[in-house]
């Protein structure tokens, strides 16, 4: 078996965008699951719409997603003596030719074959007058006049392309510059690209560049070209579908595995199975299950499978993506010795860093803000006789651990004859100032001794502070 060498070649002409994304996937854990090469590409001749804040950002999303590369990247705008190399070699073996037509007279042969009920293209006026290099000549690559060429995908199978539809397409403009089709060509000639997955989008351009290869006297590369992913309405995914880049995600609080996981469901599977760590799929990923249909982007699924993402994640793990979200609000989770604790706590209960960052936000706050409707149902002044019980015997306890903490709570209860839930709920205010939080007894636990105490007489305050009022 020959040594897999697969590519992701973005043109950063903006952001790293969902379907982009998928593509970059698809290609990475093949090149990892046949422990090939992954090649990174970035496709700038556009040089009007090529920016660098874009290739930025491109490194910024694949870095995040983990998807790194093996070799690259490289630059196509820095390769043009390469490109002009290959040109002259189809030029030396007869497969191109300098053409001198201006571009109106080429609209006009392409106006004429449409109004013949044809295909709009060139007609072949420079093929065979062997015409020098010129000032405003272009070169045009000499192909196969009949015939067939076909287009093995080993996605959507066999596609079948007539030589009379194609023309003699430009393969170096009069400045010298290469033209998109031969310069991907080359480059994957050149970089020892061998299986190439992309968007469906790219299918016309196969032809041509199977055509290049041939002339190149080059073995084709394995093409699969992967449907769009749509939105909800079926409609191509953009941005009125919500946000499509893939750094938004994360600043929306999902996590890289999610997004992983997420992608590479929506065009391929494995049996049932939805939930996969990254690890697992390069051990399954496989090129014959990538599916024929369009994958559909619902965030409600994106949502769930972050909830599980985060769920099976180790709290170590989500300290630093959680970090970013706590700062904003002024909260140094890093370094804090109760952080794995927390996340620990909240780990089931979050389907978002973001949703998790401002539950965790009472742990840290030195101030507890009441939630105006928690305040004025729980904190009452019936309240205040298990609040006091509470208070002093925690105050009384040696061994502050959650058993004991646990154990105050039931003598307490057993004291004043309530209910766990009676005694749990204005503690629960108390300290988190919301009536839903994780379990009574850890929260206690986690917070403190000290601060509990401190909040614990804070909402007695309170509540005979109100009742005064
Ligand atoms: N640069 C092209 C794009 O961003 C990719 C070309 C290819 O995969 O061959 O769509």
């Amino acid at each position: 078996m020959t040594h897999v060498v697969t590519r992701f070649p973005p043109s950063p002409t903006g952001y790293l965008h969902v379907g982009g994304a998928r593509t970059a996937l698809f290609n990475w854990l093949y090149a990892r699951r046949m422990k090939g090469k992954f090649v990174l590409r970035i496709e700038d001749t556009d040089t009007a719409r090529s920016t660098q804040a874009s290739v930025d950002a491109i490194f910024e999303a694949l870095e995040w997603l983990g998807l790194d590369w093996d070799d690259g990247p490289y630059y196509q705008t820095r390769r043009f003596p390469v490109y002009r190399e290959h040109i002259q070699k189809l030029l030396d073996t007869g497969h191109a030719y300098y053409c001198t037509c201006s571009p109106a007279q080429v609209e006009q042969m392409r106006q004429k074959a449409l109004a013949t009920g044809g295909k709009p293209k060139y007609d072949g006026t420079c093929r065979t007058k062997n015409l020098p290099p010129g000032d405003t000549a272009v070169v045009r690559f000499k192909a196969p006049l009949a015939g067939t060429t076909v287009l093995e995908d080993v996605v959507k199978g066999n596609i079948v392309f007539r030589n009379d539809e194609l023309d003699d397409f430009v393969i170096c403009r009069s400045d010298g510059s290469p033209t998109y089709n031969l310069a991907v060509v080359v480059d994957d000639i050149t970089m020892g690209v061998n299986t190439i997955i992309r968007g469906d989008d790219h299918v016309m351009n196969t032809p041509k560049q199977i055509q290049l290869y041939k002339a190149f006297g080059c073995p084709l590369p394995l093409f699969g070209h992967v449907p769009m992913v749509l939105g909800r309405d079926r409609a191509r995914l953009s941005k009125r579908h919500g946000a499509t880049s893939v750094t938004a995600y994360r600043d929306m609080g999902f996590l890289p595995e999610t997004l992983i996981n997420y992608l590479v469901r929506l065009g391929w599977s494995h049996g049932d199975q939805e939930f996969f760590t990254k690890d697992e799929l390069i051990e399954v990923f496989n090129l014959e299950n990538i599916g024929r249909a369009a994958g559909v982007f619902d965030m409600e699924k994106l949502l769930a499978l972050n909830a599980d993402h985060i769920k099976a994640a180790p709290a170590a793990r989500l300290v630093e993506p959680l970090a970013p979200f706590l700062r904003e609000t002024g909260v140094d989770i890093e370094g804090d010795p109760k952080t794995e604790k927390v996340i620990a706590t909240l780990k089931a209960r979050s389907k978002t860093l973001l949703e998790m960052a401002q539950s965790a936000l009472f742990y840290y706050q030195e101030e507890i803000v009441y939630e105006e409707d928690a305040a004025r149902k729980v904190l009452t002044v019936e309240a205040l006789a298990p609040l006091q019980s509470v208070t002093a015997r925690l105050e009384a306890l040696e061994d502050y651990s959650e058993p004991s903490i646990e154990a105050v709570f039931k003598a307490v209860a057993e004291e004043t004859g309530l209910k766990l839930g009676k005694i749990a709920q204005p503690v629960r205010v108390a300290l988190s100032g919301r009536t839903a939080s994780p379990g009574i007894f850890e929260i206690t636990a986690i917070i403190g001794k000290e601060r509990v105490l401190a909040r614990l007489r804070k909402a007695m305050a309170y509540i005979e502070q109100k009742g005064i009022a």
